[in-house]
């Protein structure tokens, strides 16, 4: 009889498990079943864009019928609720579904790591429609500053200087003095800060290449607080541990992420952070018929002693072992362990500018780290059968 595997984020991780299961399976194998939130995949690595208005929602939001047509996968829209491992059930908004397969593949949450305030005074960047509400709020913030001109609507502050943060920071570098001159403001006004708790902004990126990037930013205006830790936020007010206050009505926390709530709900074992453990084959530890996959999970890389960071790199490839997992599974042949074949990393740092490592040691920077950034979502879109079929 069918296997029904029921796929739960249609994420990076989550889509390209279901189409590459979709590939690997014959009709009767198995019933492949996707549930999401939204009716569209979003293209979240590039919402830092959409955030600073240099693209439109419409540019990072896949419809998930386009890419689902003419596949053997069963998509339903409709929230999470809960796992119940044991019974074998997913509660869903409004229905509860069975299965014989699990794919976790739910993305990851903020951290706020307790600091007071934080969470409810500050904007977060993990969807397109935060990243909606940050394009629209930086805007309205210009054009009231013509009725009620005080400093704090034109200085924005972004918490954390990992990969999104730059990202970000870099983006709104390009941003903000376009604005100020739509809306006549003098740019001197504005203010764009970056807050980083650890001593140094991209921790665990190459020192060379964090110069370069910080050059390029501090030229464009951005201020660099690091080894800052922001200790308190209330409304129009970021208190720093170093005793300083930035009055601001923007602060867009990137600072930290930790696992899906829901992950933790079912009792999976997961690492203080809330990702899951999972074995060598992406399978939640004592549970072999659910995997736990992409920003959801935890696995450890055995050269450098630390987690693999989360990344949509990382989550793709985590989609395709996991396919090729379910597909043995079912029937009841050799599975492969999941070994990442790290391609490098790209950070950009606005329009046209970036530095990276492709492969283990290429550095790079400027217009081609640009491009090669550009290229990968290429190559990610023709993946998912969207461009090149
Ligand atoms: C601004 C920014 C820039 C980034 N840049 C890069 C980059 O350049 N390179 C890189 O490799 N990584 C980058 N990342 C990280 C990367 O985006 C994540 O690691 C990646 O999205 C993880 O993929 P995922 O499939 O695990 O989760 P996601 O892509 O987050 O997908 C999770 C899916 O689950 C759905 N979902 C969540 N909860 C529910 C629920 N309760 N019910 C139904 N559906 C639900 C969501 O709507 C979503 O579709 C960036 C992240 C950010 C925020």
């Amino acid at each position: 009889m069918a296997k029904k595997v029921v796929i739960l984020g249609a994420g990076y991780a989550g889509l390209v498990t279901a189409l590459k299961l979709n590939k690997l399976a014959s009709a009767g194998d198995c019933e492949i079943i996707l549930v999401n939130k939204h009716d569209y995949h979003q293209m979240i690595t590039q919402l830092h864009e959409s955030a600073a208005g240099a693209k439109s929602d419409r540019d990072i939001r896949i419809p998930l019928a386009s890419v689902l047509k003419g596949k053997n996968i069963k998509f339903i829209k409709d929230t999470v609720e809960a796992i119940d491992k044991q019974a074998k059930q997913v509660k869903l908004k409004s229905q509860v579904l069975s299965y014989d397969y699990l794919v976790v593949s739910l993305g990851s949450e903020s951290e706020y790591f307790g600091i007071p305030g934080l969470k409810e005074y500050s904007f977060s960047l993990k969807s397109i429609n935060q990243a909606r509400l940050i394009r629209i709020h930086i805007e309205k913030c210009f054009a009231d500053y013509h009725y009620d001109p005080t400093p704090d609507k034109l200085t924005f502050v972004v918490g954390g200087a990992g990969f999104s943060g730059i990202e970000l920071v870099g983006e709104l570098a390009d941003a903000l003095p376009k604005l100020a001159e739509e809306n006549n403001i003098p740019y001197e006004r504005v203010k764009l800060y970056n807050v980083e708790a650890a001593p140094m902004i991209l921790p665990g990126f190459d020192e060379e290449l964090v110069k370069v990037a910080e050059h390029s930013l501090k030229s464009r205006g951005v201020n660099f607080l690091v080894g800052v830790p922001i200790i308190r936020v209330e409304p129009g007010k970021v208190h720093l541990k170093n005793g300083e206050i930035i009055e601001t009505q923007t602060l867009v926390w990137t600072g930290g992420v930790r696992g899906s709530q829901i992950v933790i709900d079912a009792g999976f074992e997961t690492e203080p952070r809330g990702r899951a453990k999972v074995d060598e084959y992406l399978r939640a530890i004592g549970h072999e018929d659910v995997f736990i996959i992409g920003d959801s999970c935890f696995v450890m890389n055995e050269e450098t002693g630390r987690p693999y960071p989360p990344t949509a790199q990382i989550a793709i490839q985590m989609g395709e072992n996991c396919a090729a997992n379910l597909y043995a599974s079912i029937k009841g042949t050799q599975k492969e362990k999941f070994v990442p074949n790290l391609l490098g990393s790209v950070a950009s740092l606005g329009r046209k500018d970036a530095i990276g490592k492709v492969g283990k040691s290429l550095k790079t920077k400027g217009w081609i780290a640009y491009r090669i950034k550009d290229m990968s979502q290429v190559r990610y879109l023709a993946k998912i059968g969207m461009i090149f079929k």
